[in-house]
Order: C-alpha cells, then structure tokens, then sequence
C-alpha cells in the first residue's frame, strides 16, 4: 500500500529547448500517489516534451523529475520499470500479433497474466498488429503498459481513436488499476474524459503551466454564460458591464460570459426591457479555453 501524501511525480523547475526555441519553460507539477491527473494544453503547449523527459527518451535543460523518489535522469532503468508507458504514435510491430507483443514485453518486464484483459478487451491476440484497427492498436498499447506491475502509468492520449463504449471500458480499467494502488498520469485532449476521471488537472500553455486545480475547484469555478435578449426601442447598442466579457451581439440579443457574481450584470441588463434571459453554467470546455487562450 503506497503512503498517503507520496508522489508519484514531481517535476520541478523542467526546461527542455529545441535549438534556440524553448519548448518547456519551467514547468513544475505534482502527482499524488493514487491520484488520475490529467495533463492538459493545446497542441504545442509541450505535453509530450514533458512526458519524453520523464522517461528519460531526451534530456532537459534544467529541473528535476522524480517519480517515487528516484530522480528520473540519473536512475533512468530503475525509474522506467517504475512506469507503465502508453506512447501517443503507436510502436507496434506491424507483422507481430499481439500475442507476440505480450510475450516479449513480459519477458522483460516479468510474467503477467493479462488473457482476462485481452478478452475484456475484445481483442483477438492472433491478429497480426498490421490487420488491426486504430482502436485496436490503442487497446494492445495499453495492455502492454500494464504489463510488469507498474507503479505509474503515463498515457499519452489513451483514448485517442476508441468508440464511447471503449473510452468507458478504459475508464473503468484506470479506475481498477488506481484502486488497486497505482497512479494515473495522462495527457488529453478530450475534456469530458478528464472531467469523467481525473481529480487534479494541470493546464500547460507555451510550455508554462497555467493552472494547476483539483477537478471539483474547477467545476466550481463561478463562471455563467448569460444569453439575452431584447424588445422594444431601447436595446444595448454597446453593453460593457465590468466583468462580463461580450461573446457575440447582434440584432438585440446577446451573449456574455460573466466571471464571479453575476448580479451587477443581472441590474445592469434589467435596465432594458428584456424578451428572453437565461443564466447558465459555462460549459468545463469553456473553462479551459480560458487558460488555453490566455489572457486576452
Ligand atoms: P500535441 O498536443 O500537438 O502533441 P504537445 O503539447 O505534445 O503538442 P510538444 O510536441 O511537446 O507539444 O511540442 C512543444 C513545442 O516544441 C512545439 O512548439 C513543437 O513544435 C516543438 N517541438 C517538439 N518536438 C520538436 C523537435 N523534435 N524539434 C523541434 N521542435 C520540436
């Protein structure tokens, strides 16, 4: 039973440039043992670079990663049998089945039984990887990053080409393999399948992290989409109300995005006579995108 409190990963300080063009500028973030965390950002916000340096495939520039205490630079093969890896560009053998992938993995990473797994799966291990679907080759990744007992599992886009039936299957099997004592680290893009289940999240933007929330402070965040309109002669030509952030305005209806207390703008949209209102929580997706754009 790991420690309450341990971390699975810390990363501190990490700075990785190729050339002159930096790609990780800094970048510290904490997994607690026990915990999914989802690694968010755009596309070249430095996800990957992040994940190639945990596993030790490049060197940084600066920083420190430890997964479980050991420092992944300088205990690179202790650390990797630590991990159970799930690359975004699929290293599968094309002419090897999926069996043969199981076999060779075990025969380095020690005996397993995963024939439950395969099945659960639905995947017939005698299928030559090159006979296999996207999906398909998705599945035998992730089989092959459980192999071998692993402490952590880093994923990168895990779910990426499986049907919702899938995703939820995966989910599941995370779900499992967090309960049974391990750490989930993943990088998505799919917000519903991190708000599904992740309880931290780190947002990473131009190689900075931007913000760093557990799920349920995020779902709590106050922010509204208001969405009104107007009749009558009187309508807002231009309607700045501090703290609301005009979506779109046209044609005496609009949309605004209204972060903290919503009623100075309530007053304010009070003053004109109104068709229609509605107030509703904004969508997670539109959460993020505020740290994915930045400030404006
Ligand atoms: P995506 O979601 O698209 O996979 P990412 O968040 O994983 O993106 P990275 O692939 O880590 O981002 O890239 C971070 C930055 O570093 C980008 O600007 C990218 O163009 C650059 N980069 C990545 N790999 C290399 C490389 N081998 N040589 C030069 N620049 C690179």
């Amino acid at each position: 039973m790991l420690r309450l409190g341990l971390n699975a990963l810390a990363i501190s300080k990490l700075k990785k440039s190729y050339g002159n063009k930096p790609a990780l500028r800094g970048v510290s973030l904490t997994v607690e043992a026990g915990e999914i965390y989802g690694f968010l950002g755009p596309n070249g916000a430095g996800k990957t670079t992040t994940i190639r340096c945990i596993m030790d495939f490049m060197r940084p520039d600066g920083g420190e990663i430890k997964v479980l205490d050991s420092d992944a630079q300088k205990n690179s093969v202790a650390v990797k049998k630590l991990i159970g890896f799930l690359p975004a560009d699929n290293q599968l053998y094309e002419k090897w089945t999926t069996r043969d992938h199981i076999n060779f993995v075990t025969s380095i990473r020690g005996a397993a039984n995963v024939d439950k797994l395969v099945k659960r799966l639905d995947l017939d291990p005698r299928k030559q990887v090159r006979h296999l679907s996207t999906g398909n080759k998705q599945k035998v990744g992730l089989i092959l990053a459980l192999l071998g007992d692993p402490k952590l599992l880093i994923l990168d886009e895990p779910t990426r080409g499986l049907d919702p039936l899938l995703q939820h299957e995966i989910y599941a099997i995370l779900k499992e393999y967090v309960a049974g004592g391990g750490t989930v680290f993943l990088s998505s893009h799919n917000l519903a399948e991190v708000e599904h289940i992740c309880s931290n999240v780190g947002v990473l933007r131009a190689g900075e992290i931007v913000a760093s929330k557990s799920m349920s402070e995020i779902l709590a965040m106050n922010v509204h989409i208001v969405t009104a309109s107007f009749r009558g002669d009187k309508k807002p030509a231009d309607l700045k109300i501090v703290g609301a952030e005009t979506i779109s305005s046209a044609n005496g209806h609009v949309v605004l995005k209204v972060r903290g207390d919503i009623n100075p703008v309530i007053a304010k949209l009070a003053a004109y006579e109104l068709a229609d209102v509605e107030i509703a929580h904004a969508p997670l997706e539109e959460i993020f995108m505020e740290y994915y754009r930045g400030p404006s």
